[in-house]
């Protein structure tokens, strides 16, 4: 590829995530957003997938095959010029450090949110991860054709919960069964719930923002309600700053329900209009490599084990931080020095059948792997080593003791465990006295994804007995008194040989915080 194509490409790519609490509307909204983006043609495939309908057979293909679900990690399509890339992350019993290491992997993200529930736990764990990247978060308040919360509620609610300004692109007039429309800010116009009797979806703003007179909408009190709230929010309402916005300090806010497909293609012009294409990675060295850089090179930000025993490859999700990723090429892995011969039959891009096969910086490549790679690691092409800045490490919420079924097997246990935690599956304690194994992580399913691996790939039997929710914090060890550790407050080492606590609870941490007030407790991300 020429410079000048490399540029034009990599500019057309928006990869992003959408980060919600479950339920709130996340696959509904993707499956609109695959719709405007012609790559289904019918609302309901998505949700589908989960019973194996999902219309694109290419990838269906791979998921029977290798057992993966691969079709949930990247969807790829094209809409107004652009070409976008939706990074799934998974919720509910799938949650786990995946889906924190995935928002190392976009340039931008979107918050989903219940209108009636407001931000709810994992929306703000997510956002905390976001918000520290200080990339731009777009926020859809969805669910409007139910009854929700206030609006005004929902907008200060970012501000008093996230620390995030918001600021309302569009208006709802009316929810629920009252709802009429969507007065639209930035495109001056209103958009209509349903097409009146003249069959228009929109009815244009005079330059005061005011409906023709003749507009039957016009003597609506809903109508001059809302022109009261537009009124009040724009002279006590955030003014709105795209500095501020691509830095991840306000957010646009979008109203609608992905439902009944309201205000969802209004968001998503936005968003494409708004989102940044890929720019700058930083490098474990302090550099700062430019996306356009001519040699190929990208990180690994999720390494997706296969669970079907018949297949023990797995799939590394590789982000392409600079050039092009080409078929069969060589590549370094920064790590080991290694290089690897990308053959054909080791990677896949996510893309569609009919689309162009270039990958390109902002893209996802994803690479069979039987054990090279490693959460985190740098592979590149070219004679310049490149490594990216290391991935954060997140704080665990859930532990498990664990221990080998048959002590005579401790070496397959010992190896498994080693190479498990080296790959960033889950995450390994040590208690201080007695040295046992607690393993750490942000989801259920990273201990039995663990489980598994021992006994399939390690041939090592695992008891594994919960500990439940703890909050670890990290102290620093020139505090550290061993004597603190008490059953409410278990002092582990982490794999670094950094002394933490877990904490029974926030209580537990108040009553240390307040018997030992000069003490220093962090918490990782
Ligand atoms: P996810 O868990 O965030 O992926 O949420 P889903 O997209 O699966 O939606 C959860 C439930 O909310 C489903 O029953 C959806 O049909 C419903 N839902 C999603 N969007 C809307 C909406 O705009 N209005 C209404 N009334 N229901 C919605």
């Amino acid at each position: 590829m020429k410079p000048q194509e490399l540029r034009d490409a990599v500019d057309k790519r928006r990869t992003f995530a959408i980060i919600s609490h479950p339920d709130a509307g996340k696959t509904t909204i993707t499956e609109q957003l695959l719709l405007f983006g012609g790559v289904i043609r019918e609302a309901g495939t998505v949700k589908g997938r989960k019973s194996s309908h999902f219309a694109k057979s290419d990838w269906m293909a791979i998921e029977k095959q290798r057992g993966i679900s691969v079709t949930s990690s990247v969807l790829q399509f094209e809409y107004a010029g652009k070409q976008i890339n939706i990074l799934d992350t998974p919720g509910h019993e799938d949650f786990s450090e995946d889906t924190y290491r995935t928002l190392m992997a976009v340039d931008a993200a979107v918050m989903v949110i219940d209108s009636a529930k407001g931000i709810e736990a994992q929306t703000k764990k997510l956002f905390k991860v976001v918000k520290q990247r200080g990339i731009p978060i777009f926020t859809f308040m969805n669910k409007l054709d139910r009854d929700g919360r206030e609006p005004l509620d929902l907008i200060a609610e970012l501000e008093d919960l996230l620390g995030i300004e918001g600021y309302a692109m569009n208006w709802p007039m009316g929810m629920g069964k009252g709802l009429a429309g969507l007065y639209d800010r930035v495109d001056h116009r209103i958009e209509l719930y349903r097409e009146n009797e003249a069959g228009e979806r929109y009815l244009p703003l005079d330059e005061n923002g005011r409906l023709a007179p003749s507009e039957p909408l016009a003597n609506d009190s809903i109508y001059t309600d809302t022109l009261d709230s537009i009124e009040l929010l724009n002279d006590a309402g955030n003014q709105f700053n795209l500095k501020k916005v691509m830095s991840g300090d306000q957010t646009p806010v979008f109203f609608g329900s992905a439902l009944t497909n309201f205000g969802v293609e209004t968001f998503l012009k936005h968003f494409v209009e708004m989102a940044p294409a890929p720019g700058p990675h930083r490098l474990q060295d302090g550099r700062a490599l430019s996306p356009t850089d001519p040699n190929f090179s990208g990180f690994v930000f999720k390494i997706q084990a296969n669970m079907n025993p018949n297949h023990r490859d797995r799939i590394a999700f590789v982000r392409i931080g600079a050039g092009e990723f080409e078929r069969g090429m060589d590549v370094t892995l920064a790590r080991t020095g290694k290089v690897l011969r990308l053959n054909n039959s080791t990677e896949f891009m996510a893309d569609t059948r009919e689309q162009v096969q270039t990958a390109v910086a902002g893209d996802i490549v994803g690479l069979y792997d039987t054990g090279n790679f490693q959460i985190g690691d740098s592979i590149y092409a070219g004679k310049d080593p490149v490594e990216y800045e290391k991935l954060p490490q997140f704080t665990p919420e859930l532990f498990m003791r664990v221990t080998p079924k048959n002590v005579m097997k401790q070496k397959s246990f010992h190896k498994g465990m080693q190479q498990l935690v080296q790959e960033g599956a889950v995450q390994l304690y040590r208690t201080y006295t007695t040295n046992d194994y607690i393993l750490g992580a942000v989801g259920q399913l990273q201990f039995e994804v663990f489980k598994f691996r021992m006994q399939n790939e390690y041939n090592s039997e695992v008891v594994m007995t919960p500990i439940g929710s703890r909050v670890a914090r990290w102290i620093d060890p020139e505090q550290l008194d061993e004597k603190m550790s008490s059953t409410r407050n278990l002092l582990v080492k982490d794999v670094h040989g950094d002394p933490l606590f877990l904490f029974e609870n926030q209580y537990a941490q108040r009553w240390f915080a307040d018997k030992y007030p000069e003490v220093k407790l962090t918490a990782k991300l």
